[in-house]
């Protein structure tokens, strides 16, 4: 199996990425960000409860994100490999997806980081925002926190992932193709 963790700041184009390279390593694309936007779409508890979170640009709780995905992998019980789109954004995340795998015999090949100046990521989120429907695009104070939340929370898990030799740090600014070329080569040297 591959397994790859795309890693990486809001707007950092984690979810344009997966989209080709769940295609060209035929994985299943798990987007915990989806996942709850189409709970909230469903009106379901899950969905109202995050949407509170969401809404603010601060994190699910854990306990509730870890279920969500557990749940989903368990679906998948085919797959060839995954590729983890926002998740994990905790140190408990990451500890509980190691452990996932390691119940199902498997475990992450790669963590990719993306990496994006913070000016370009605001740019790109508000022009998302435009058209994503997206709430936590459209304000600039809701993407600062998302930002900050990233850098606190988040950020320190490309130490989890290098201690155990599997983090692959791209430069995410480009043309949508050469930043898949960079990606697809870190693949394939950690697969
Ligand atoms: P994303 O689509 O990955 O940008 O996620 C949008 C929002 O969903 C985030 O700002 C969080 O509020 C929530 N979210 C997505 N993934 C996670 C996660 N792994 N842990 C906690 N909250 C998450």
């Amino acid at each position: 199996m591959i397994n790859i963790v795309i890693f990486g700041p809001p707007g950092a184009g984690k979810g344009t990425q997966s989209e080709k390279l769940l295609a060209q390593y035929n994985l299943v694309h798990i987007s915990t960000g989806d996942l709850f936007r189409a709970h909230i779409k469903n009106a379901t508890a899950l969905g109202v409860e995050a949407k509170s979170y969401m809404d603010k640009g601060e994190l699910v709780p854990d306990s509730v994100t870890i279920g969500m995905l557990k749940a989903k992998v368990q679906e998948n019980p085919e797959a060839n490999g995954f590729i983890f789109d926002g998740f994990p954004r905790t140190t408990p995340q990451a500890e509980a997806l190691d452990q996932l795998l390691t119940s199902l015999n498997t475990s992450i090949s790669a963590c990719l980081s993306l990496q994006v100046p913070d000016e370009e990521l605001v740019k790109r989120l508000l022009e998302r925002g435009k058209t994503s429907g997206r709430p936590d695009d459209a304000n600039e104070e809701v993407i600062k926190n998302r930002l900050a939340v990233y850098m606190r929370e988040t950020n320190p898990l490309k130490e989890y992932y290098a201690t155990q030799n599997k983090l692959a740090e791209i430069h995410g600014v480009g043309t949508i193709e050469e930043i898949f070329g960079r990606l697809c080569e870190a693949i394939d040297k950690h697969a």
